[in-house]
């Protein structure tokens, strides 16, 4: 076989191409070849980042201000000859990196592993069958079916195309599609150029192609350019870079400090030595080293927990925003509604049938309403649309141990099993009247039409399915019961549909003609001057879990709205039945449901108070959808945006949170999504909202657990300075103090069970500052608590005869017990730990356990005592520990009693004032 790195299938017609691979343009490769084949190229998947090794990844976690300061004094310690304290501050700055190279590791692996979740499918022709396989295993010779929304799985010579156009941007950075065609070209064209080739990783926006694989993974172009986009990179939020923002000028802050102290401890005559000592420790001690660790666990953690409820996340920020969501856009049919349609109601040519029979199984019977059954069912209008209903169809049934299922679009099942109902049989009409041509059914039209030989005694036959709307505005024509065509009625099928559309049916509308022999192909043009066969009405009921959630959602203050395909109708008694807020059952209420033809017209600034008001949008095009994500986020709006269609992909950029639905969702809305959910549906978003207040939650609490110890660490040191007695604490204390603290209390927080009421509150304000005024008071309280508690204890021992050493060992043991105490007090930043239920958090119970363990080595332990400058207690001191803790939980818990008091008071008095909603977006 030629060699496939040559670079010149482009210049090679379609049929030496394709023998050159020993492959078949019609029926594929056989299955050892690809078996050969798969072992000789292996996997069709792109090489991972090379990227730096772990060494290098763990040297990295060294390249931090703080660890340099660290570093710096652990060098000058040692050459001080206090090699002690060198070494404990040289053990902190290792287990500092490890720590943080094993969380960065852990994060990095928990987003490739759900990277991996949303692998591609490729259509593949094999042996002569046409299947599904996950890209990953093409080989070279495949021939692969290309359709608007598929991301191209390898580097193809293509070999037919229809309307094919191209996404190149992820390999030229051209934006704008590309047209391909299946022809040759003769001479040397540059790759944007190449016009008969569809390269890997590029996306298919519309049409259909067909190729044969002449590259797969690293020899494809992509492979050849890029390498895997790298994770690392990913790992990066808004709230991220706001926090190391934070930390550098706390470092800032705090170094100018720590020169202070020195400078004023050395001008009034102290050591130098110790001065700078005491520089050293007021450093460490006010810079929060576990901060960022916390922030990128935290949202791992996130990720995972929406994982587990279903909803992948493709882009990290999406976490935090979700949190801040005020309202969700979101499709009806399957993210909505169960997406299991059964067809109950046929009209045709003035005859109505009903249905009965549940399911996709194709048995059960049709009600003519008292007329003779088998005289309607074989009237030519009733015949017509049915046949078009199965003729015109790429789904199937199939018999499974658990009951018929669809493979394809439920729509299409429905009507395959309703068709069977009376009687027509898909492959027997297959056989007597084969399909030529199709224009496949996309959104962006709605419709769907296919070609047939002999229907009906006819050569050719034209059959075309799809909305209503669509479909009679190209029938001057209908079909009457004995078969003649006479002019059509439309305002009696439009008063039909609106009946049938408000019992919630989804309604579709079934037109043809014949066509001249010759025709061997059908384009756009040739679906007009159709005859109209009737209409058929399906029934698709709400998901039980979406009602709930949409109530969920509204008590949390986020605004649900339906954008959906369907009639304006239909989609109106759905979103009645779902609980929808802002659709009225009274009609006289009710401006509910704009169609995209309502809003055609409307400009961008009426349409912004029209897309805060209304809450059905019923007939949307893609371009409606962008322009109401634009509409709602100029009036402030967070929005949470679904799309499954190639063309909602820009609307799904343009949203705050773009979500896509995993089973339905094209390539290209996946690619253009921030979410994707594995089961499309609508309840994984609330839960994917309620993971992502819980985030912030959790990050907050950390952040109001942490910055005390930092301030208050900071403070007992300025303090003794500037009284001029001896440091409460040195630097090693605190290292031991900050290290273990973080690692086995706060963290601990990161597992805190999301609270009761977190989908009662309204959306969080992403302007806000995550530190809220009350919130900085705590912090300062609790530092305070931190001073007088460590400073007087020390001052009290040394009062009563200890040595430093011993009133030191109180100190720490202070610090550790407020850390703990206030620990549970920040499980919740306005319950107490009582409501909250003690035990809700193993996790918290064996972090201060163990800590309660290392706190008693710390100071009864001579090895302990030795490193740490540590002495043993005794009981008089211990008891002072226990009631400064208790004293904190008390002082804590008497402010956040005390606020909730005066909120409560306050919003009483503002609810008198006004009546406004709670989900305004107005912080007042
Ligand atoms: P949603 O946007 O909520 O998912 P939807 O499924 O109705 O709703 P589309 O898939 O865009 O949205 O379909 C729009 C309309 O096109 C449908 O209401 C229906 O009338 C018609 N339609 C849907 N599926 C098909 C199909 N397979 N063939 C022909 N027409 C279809």
């Amino acid at each position: 076989m030629e060699t496939l790195n040559e670079r010149l299938w482009h210049r090679t017609p379609a049929d030496e191409v394709v023998e050159l691979l020993k492959s078949d343009s019609n029926r594929g490769l056989d299955r050892f070849e690809i078996e050969a084949r798969q072992r000789e190229y292996g996997p069709n998947s792109l090489p991972a980042r090379s990227g730096p090794g772990p060494l290098v990844r763990f040297l990295i976690q060294f390249h931090q201000p703080l660890l340099y300061i660290l570093l710096i004094a652990a060098v000058i310690t040692a050459l001080l000859d206090e090699w002690v304290d060198a070494s404990v501050i040289f053990g902190v700055v290792l287990v500092n990196a490890i720590i943080g190279y094993l969380q960065e590791s852990k994060a990095a692996k928990a987003l490739e592993a759900l990277a991996r979740t949303t692998l591609t499918e490729a259509r593949v022709i094999r042996s002569g069958e046409t299947r599904n396989i996950p890209s990953t295993e093409l080989v070279p010779g495949d021939v692969v079916l290309l359709q608007s929304g598929d991301k191209v799985p390898a580097d193809l010579r293509l070999l037919r195309s229809r309307d094919l156009q191209v996404d190149e941007s992820a390999l030229t950075g051209e934006s704008v599609p590309v047209e391909k065609k299946a022809i040759d070209l003769q001479l040397e064209t540059p790759l944007a150029e190449r016009r008969n080739m569809a390269y890997a990783s590029t996306l298919v926006t519309y049409g259909q192609g067909r190729g044969v694989v002449v590259a797969t993974a690293g020899n494809t172009e992509v492979g050849r350019i890029s390498e895997l986009i790298s994770l690392a990179d990913v790992l990066e939020t808004p709230l991220t870079r706001k926090i190391a923002k934070f930390s550098r000028l706390l470092l800032v802050v705090i170094l100018l400090l720590a020169a202070v102290t020195f400078i004023v401890g050395v001008s009034r005559g102290q050591a130098k030595f110790e001065m700078f000592m005491a520089a050293v420790a007021l450093a460490v001690g006010a810079i929060p080293e576990g901060l960022p660790a916390a922030v990128t666990i935290t949202l791992a953690i996130g990720v995972s927990r929406m994982a587990r409820r279903r909803a992948i996340i493709r882009k990290l920020p999406a976490v935090e925003t979700l949190g801040s969501t005020t309202v969700v856009c979101s499709d009806k049919t399957g993210t909505l509604t169960v997406n299991q349609m059964t067809v109950l109601e046929i009209w045709s040519a003035g005859q109505q049938l009903r249905t009965s029979g549940s399911g996709y199984e194709p048995d059960g019977r049709i009600e003519v309403g008292g007329e003779d059954h088998a005289e309607v069912l074989a009237s030519p209008a009733v015949r017509h649309c049915l046949q078009a209903g199965i003729q015109c169809n790429d789904s199937q049934l199939i018999n499974t141990e658990s009951g018929w299922k669809v493979q394809g679009d439920p729509t299409e099942g429905a009507l395959i099993a309703v068709a069977g109902k009376a009687g027509l049989d898909g492959s027997q009409l297959e056989a007597e009247s084969p399909r030529l041509d199709t224009i496949p059914f996309e959104s962006q039209h709605q419709y769907m039409a296919t070609l047939h030989e002999n229907v009906a005694g006819q050569p050719r036959h034209l059959y075309v399915k799809g909305a209503v709307e669509v479909l009679l505005s190209k029938c001057p024509l209908a079909m009457t019961r004995s078969g003649e065509t006479g002019p059509l009625d439309v305002a009696l099928v439009h008063r039909q549909v609106e009946a049938m559309a408000a019992k919630g049916l989804r309604v579709l509308a079934f037109a043809g003609k014949p066509l001249p022999p010759t025709t061997n192909e059908i384009r756009h043009e040739d679906t007009c001057d159709l005859v109209f066969y009737g209409l058929q009405g399906m029934i698709d009921p709400p998901r039980s879990e979406a009602i709930a959630a949409i109530k969920a959602c509204q008590t949390a203050g986020i605004r649900v709205k339906m954008i959906t395909g369907d009639h304006a109708k239909t989609a109106q008694a759905i979103a009645i039945q779902l609980g929808l807020d802002g659709v009225h059952q009274d009609n006289e209420q009710a401006p509910i449901v704009k169609t995209a033809n309502d809003l055609a017209k409307t400009s961008d600034q009426q349409l912004i108070e029209i897309a805060d008001q209304v809450a059905v949008f019923a007939r949307a095009t893609p371009e409606l959808k962008l322009r109401l994500v634009r509409a709602l986020q100029a009036n402030g709006h967070i929005v949470a945006m679904t799309g499954d269609g190639v063309n909602d992909a820009p609307a799904l950029k343009q949203a705050d949170i773009g979500v896509a639905m995993g089973i339905t969702g094209t390539e290209v809305a996946k690619e253009a999504a921030d979410m994707v959910l594995t089961d499309d549906n609508f309840a994984s978003i609330k839960a994917a909202v309620e993971e992502g207040r819980g985030v912030f939650d959790n990050l907050t609490k950390f952040i109001v657990w942490t910055l005390p110890t930092n301030m208050g660490e900071g403070l007992v040191i300025l303090a003794a300075i500037f009284v001029g007695v001896a440091l409460p604490i040195l630097p090693v204390q605190i290292l031991w103090v900050n290290m273990t603290t973080a690692v086995l209390l706060g963290l601990m927080l990161a597992f805190e069970p999301k609270e009761d009421d977190i989908m009662t509150r309204a959306p969080r304000d992403p302007q806000a500052p995550i530190l809220t005024g009350d919130l900085i008071g705590r912090i300062v309280l609790v530092a305070l608590v931190m001073l007088v508690g460590a400073f007087g204890s020390f001052e009290w021992a040394i009062g009563r005869g200890y040595s430093e050493t011993v009133a030191r060992t109180i100190a720490v043991n202070v610090f550790v017990m407020v850390e703990v105490i206030y620990l549970f007090n920040c499980r919740s930043l306005t319950k107490s730990m009582f409501e909250l239920g003690v035990m809700s958090n193993r996790w918290i119970g064996l972090g201060v356990a163990t800590m309660v363990v290392l706190q008693i080595a710390f100071t009864h332990l001579p090895v302990m005592n030795r490193i740490f400058h540590s002495a043993p207690i005794g009981w008089d001191a211990w008891w002072r520990i226990l009631l400064t803790g208790l004293a904190t939980y008390m002082i804590v818990g008497f402010e956040k009693w005390l606020r909730r008091k005066l909120r409560s008071r306050a919003s009483a008095k503002n609810a008198s004032m006004s009546e406004r909603p709670m989900n305004t977006l107005d912080p007042s």
